[in-house]
């Protein structure tokens, strides 16, 4: 037996399965739908939810093997994703992540067919699906993080809401590289786009705006020049929050066959030098922040807060990101 608890007391049994056996993470599988009313049987915490929007991809990543185990993209009709959303916000849901294996390409798959919400209609695309997400969270309080989002034009329209508090000025863009050649082989979306113009309007747009990408050091036929143009762009573009693989061949994905796959010590020496990079950008971005004053959202806080806790500020998505240390009342006041 793991904790007493009252009759439908869902979140007290969850709570205590996690305690004794955490959840490892994996966003692709973290919201099952359907066992709990609209939204479904949460496996997360209270506060925050994954929201996945749709399954499948319609690219071909040389890298990747999901397409060929989850199919081309299918969107969930938007109806049914904004009843979600709001079940969840109803449920106490202070913070909802959006994720799929391609957010940008949401209603591609449906042509943008309009679908209907509240008695209105609404197209199932990415603006509109991020217009109603924050109208949902405003009287909730509540935080609208973006996931999975490939940098293409149309998420440029996506930038005001963020600079007017719709949903968090944070996004996250699996970049994987920086250099055409290597993009190319990689057969990456989107890789046609200047993707450093674009981050620099972005940031134009919404100086607030948070950056998290994933990059992959050491990809087959990589040159030094093509992963010095890495280290470049990461330096140029000042993503906020990068993490970097060493490239390892999955089983099935095209690239095994690429030529010119390098020695695992010059793939792992790669990681390491863009990941130093990475927290050079990173530690000066957080230097900036030192003096202003951020909203945080409180993950956990013992005892009502007497012992301190840890929060997140928007700049921080759970379990991939930082957090922030809360001091004990005591401390806080002599600090
Ligand atoms: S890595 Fe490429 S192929 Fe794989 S899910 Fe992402 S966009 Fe699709």
């Amino acid at each position: 037996m793991l904790a007493v608890t009252g009759p439908h007391a869902t979140q007290e049994v969850m709570d205590a399965v996690h305690q004794h056996l955490p959840k490892p993470h994996d966003p692709f599988l973290d919201l099952v739908p359907g066992a709990f009313g609209e939204a479904g049987l949460k496996l997360t915490p209270r506060h925050y939810a994954y929201l996945k929007i749709s399954e499948g991809c319609n690219h071909r990543c040389t890298f990747c093997i999901i397409p060929s185990m989850r199919g081309d993209l299918v969107s969930r009709p938007i109806g049914d994703v904004l009843k979600e959303a709001r079940a969840l916000f109803e449920g106490g849901v202070k913070e909802l992540l959006v994720i799929s294996q391609d957010t940008s390409a949401y209603g591609v798959d449906v042509k943008y067919r309009t679908g209907f919400w509240d008695g209105r209609p609404v197209k199932t695309r990415l603006l509109e699906l991020v217009q109603a997400l924050g109208e949902l969270a405003a009287p909730h309080d509540a935080w609208v993080r973006l996931h999975y989002v490939y940098p293409y034009p149309h998420v440029d329209d996506i930038l005001p809401l963020m600079a007017e508090g719709k949903v968090l000025p944070y996004l996250d863009v699996p970049l994987q590289h920086s250099h055409p050649d290597v993009l190319r082989r990689m057969k990456r979306p989107a890789s046609g786009e200047k993707n450093l113009e674009r981050i620099a309007r972005w940031r134009e747009m919404c100086p607030d705006l948070v950056i998290r990408s994933t990059f992959i050091a050491g990809f087959p036929g990589e040159t030094e020049e093509e992963f010095e143009h890495l280290l470049d762009f990461m330096r140029e573009a000042r993503i906020d929050r990068a993490g970097c693989f060493a490239y390892s061949p999955v089983e099935g994905a095209a690239a095994n066959d690429l030529p010119g796959m390098l020695p695992a010590e010059v793939r792992e020496e790669r990681r390491a030098r863009f990941m130093a990079v990475a927290e050079e950008v990173s530690t000066a971005k957080l230097r900036e922040r030192i003096g202003t004053t951020m909203r945080v959202l409180v993950d956990a806080a013992p005892a009502m807060g007497r012992r301190g806790g840890v929060g997140r500020s928007y700049a921080d998505a759970p379990e991939i990101d930082g957090v922030v240390q809360l001091l004990p009342p005591e401390k806080s006041a002599s600090s």
